[in-house]
């Protein structure tokens, strides 16, 4: 299918991407600021988002899994590139095979790098997420002996509230780190960052942010979109008062209207939260989804703008706060849902 143009896109904006990591950098306060890049970049496509950020300096990058690794290993030249599930026994060629290093997690993984002799290595400390890492509790002095650990890692729970988890976490990892010798510390993500130099150590990893998510509401005006789906318009069509639009007829038209019908539906992402909520932008105007998301297709209106036909290109409006707020769904899922469909196309 050379030369087949998708009929909808991500418009992805380079220079937004570096301006936010850019700002991260500085407001981190630690003197490496890298990107997690996992979930194919949270739907920006990992292999684009890597190679921008690694022009503009970034030298630290973390994805979930080897699946992830070896499809970004041609790119791992001159940085330090970290798997955050650490290594299963089924990971072992390929871990020992590759630039990266793994994360380790659980005593089990760590006995298995040793006894494999894999060399460096990074290691995630549980500070009180209860989710993957070494518990902080126990006496890590004999497990982590003879590892050479280059990045020792632990992640906040509650770094987008005000919780008193934050100090109590942050407290743990400043215990860890004067009982666990290691090159760097790291353990600030995005919402981390936002919390001030104090949780910065040597390395920040943020993710959501440097796709323009806005982790606190203070960070908004230094944080810039890069996300812009758009969808081709598939049909033009006239509804006379008392049609029903969509599955289901659950939007009844009080008066006789114009439809655009967009190529773009829940498949793509664009969950059905949308429907009846979302709309399409044209130079500034709402055009309000109208019904039921279709999978493949949804329906806006275009009574405001008798000049957009088909063929045409629409934007879907998603700026990520408001856009989760309609749709009662998160930030991270409204980017890592991007489906495969979608052209991506950097500007
Ligand atoms: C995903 C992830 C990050 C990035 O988190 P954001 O909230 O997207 O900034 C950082 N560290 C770890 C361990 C992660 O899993």
């Amino acid at each position: 299918m050379t030369g087949y143009i998708a009929p909808l896109r991500l418009r992805l904006d380079g220079d937004a991407l570096l301006s936010n990591w850019r700002w991260l950098a500085r407001q981190g306060g630690a003197p490496a600021c890298g990107a997690a890049i996992k979930a194919d970049g949270y739907g920006l496509g990992a292999a684009g988002v890597m190679q921008r950020l690694k022009s503009a300096g970034c030298r630290d990058f973390f994805v979930s899994n080897w699946g992830e690794a070896a499809a970004l290993e041609a790119q791992m030249d001159g940085v330090n590139f970290a798997v955050l599930h650490g290594v299963r026994d089924e990971d072992m060629a390929q871990a020992l095979a590759s630039r990266a290093r793994p994360v380790l997690c659980t005593p089990g993984q760590v006995a298995r790098w040793k006894a494999a002799g894999g060399g460096a290595c990074d290691l995630m400390i549980d500070t009180g997420m209860n989710r993957l890492g070494l518990d902080w509790r126990a006496d890590l002095s004999e497990l982590v002996d003879g590892l050479e650990i280059v990045t020792l890692l632990s992640h906040l729970a509650s770094a987008d509230e005000d919780s008193d988890l934050n100090p109590t976490q942050l407290a743990r990892f400043r215990d860890v780190r004067a009982a666990v010798p290691a090159q760097r510390y790291s353990l600030a993500n995005s919402a981390g960052i936002c919390m001030g130099a104090d949780y910065g150590f040597d390395l920040t990893r943020p993710g959501i942010a440097l796709y323009g998510g806005v982790p606190h509401p203070d960070a908004a005006p230094h944080l810039r979109p890069v996300v812009q789906p758009q969808a081709q318009i598939l049909q033009r069509r006239a509804v006379i008062a008392g049609d029903t639009i969509g599955y289901n007829a659950t939007h009844r038209a009080e008066r006789d209207m114009e439809i655009a019908i967009l190529n773009i539906g829940y498949a793509d992402g664009y969950l059905r939260g949308f429907s009846g909520r979302g709309a399409a932008l044209v130079d500034g105007i709402r055009l309000p989804v109208l019904g039921r998301v279709s999978m493949d297709l949804l329906a806006v209106d275009v009574g405001a703008r008798p000049d957009v036909a088909e063929g045409d290109w629409l934007t879907i409006d998603y700026d990520l706060p408001q856009a989760a707020q309609a749709s009662g769904l998160s930030q991270y899922e409204l980017l890592t849902g991007l489906g495969k469909r979608f052209g991506r196309i950097w500007t």
